[in-house]
């Protein structure tokens, strides 16, 4: 009589030779199933789809599958329900579609049982059980994953696939796949993107070997592409996406304030050196983006509108922001003070005022630590359209969260601010 027993339970054995390769096989027992029980529990389901499933495709594995039960009930009954158990097992695996892997299904009742010593009319939930072995495994207990190797920025592991951008004309890239052993690395277009080893000028297809392991990308026409590992039926287990991006440039301006009350007090011509370095470092590298100082566009202005002695209201934002350089996209002025209300301004405390863009910056914090010279990074991203929320919700390791520390852009960010450009 059905008896339920609650979650289904899983153990892996120790796979020892000779009989099986213990770098290739997989040998779990699903049990605990229910006392006269034939029901694939869903704990017993998770674990297929992780470490089975994934496997199906692939012509080279050999999936066995061996039915149990334990000894309370006759012989013939514990038969039936062991065949009726991996049945299910096997009816579970094969809804995955086809079939390229060998599956090899057997039903043994309470033999196993008897053959452990086990008393007669017992009931024991380790043999309530379908034995999984699966041989020439590509061993990936966990999805192949990639990431960059070194020290570079233009990755984006929150996309879906991942996303690799590649300036065009840019000198090879490091990557590194995890958990991808057995899988061969291919190119979707390899006038996009090429796959090599670390050290070869071979094009032929990247055999993975290693737990984990480099391989090198290499630019090609500005076009997008995707780097596939797939396995020897050509099923892919992981993608990432590769898009090579031709430059843009957006034309800036500095302008240094001069006014006895509201102009800076700290910043002189020269100062915007670093300030250009830092966005260029961060928009380069991920996005191929780069800040060019327009003819003329670095001044000292003197102003004699009466503003006060700080930029805190709409009105004196457009003052300020009228001497801008009409053909330039990004325009900075520095001034001593900016205090930006909620409703006046899209904030930051520096301001930014857009659209077209430009950005009023005080004088509140000294240059010099790196965290500080993305603030113009950031707010050249708002020139560019994002927003501290859209298209992204950012993070605390976003170029645009609300306070800046790290430079890291998405994908759809990326994307966005490119479009933003003009010219
Ligand atoms: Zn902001």
């Amino acid at each position: 009589m059905l008896r339920l027993t609650g979650p289904g339970k899983i153990r892996d054995l120790v796979v020892s030779g000779p009989k099986f390769d213990p770098a290739a096989t997989i040998i779990s027992v699903l049990y605990n199933f229910d006392i006269d029980g034939d029901a694939v529990k869903p704990q017993h389901r998770e674990w297929l789809k992780e470490h089975v499933v994934p496997q199906l495709g692939d012509p080279g594995v050999k999936i066995t599958l061996r039915g149990e039960a334990s000894r309370s009930g006759s012989d013939d009954h514990n038969l039936a329900l062991s065949q009726r158990r991996v049945k299910n097992v096997e009816r579970f695996l094969r809804d995955f579609g086809p079939l390229s892997a060998t599956l090899a299904v057997a039903a043994f009742g309470e033999k196993d049982a008897e053959g452990r010593g086990e008393d007669d009319k017992t009931e024991d939930e380790q043999v309530r059980a379908v034995i999984v072995t699966v041989e020439m495994s590509a061993h990936r207990l966990v999805p192949p994953t990639f990431d960059f190797e070194g020290n570079f920025m233009g990755f984006d592991d929150t996309a879906d696939p991942p996303w690799l951008m590649l300036p065009a004309g840019s000198s090879s890239r490091l990557m590194r796949i995890n958990n991808g052993e057995g899988l061969t690395l291919i190119s979707s277009n390899p006038g996009v993107v090429r796959v090599r080893s670390p050290f070869g000028s071979s094009d032929r297809p990247i055999a993975v070997s290693q737990q984990s392991q480099i391989f090198r990308v290499l630019p090609g026409i500005t076009a997008d592409a995707v780097i596939s590992a797939v396995d020897r039926s050509g099923k892919a287990h992981a993608k990432l996406a590769v898009s090579v991006l031709r430059p843009r440039t957006v034309t800036c301006a500095f302008h240094y304030v001069r006014n006895a009350r509201y102009g800076s007090r700290v910043r002189n011509p020269s100062d915007e050196a670093e300030f250009l370095d830092s966005m260029n470092n961060v928009w380069g590298s991920q996005a191929n983006i780069s800040f060019r100082i327009a003819p003329g566009g670095v001044r000292e202005i003197t102003l004699t509108e009466d503003l006060g002695d700080k930029i805190d209201t709409r009105p004196k934002f457009d003052r300020v922001s009228a001497h801008r350089f009409p053909g330039v996209q990004f325009n900075v002025f520095f001034v001593r003070d900016v205090e930006a209300k909620p409703g006046e301004t899209s904030t930051d405390g520096f301001t930014i005022i857009g659209p077209p863009g430009d950005c009023l910056f005080d004088d509140f914090r000294e240059s010099g630590d790196d965290a500080f010279k993305l603030v113009l990074a950031h707010e050249a991203g708002h020139c560019l359209t994002l927003d501290h929320n859209t298209p992204v919700v950012s993070n605390n390791q976003m170029l645009m969260h609300g306070i800046v520390t790290k430079p890291f852009l998405t994908k759809p960010q990326v994307l966005q601010a490119r479009r933003a450009v003009i010219g």
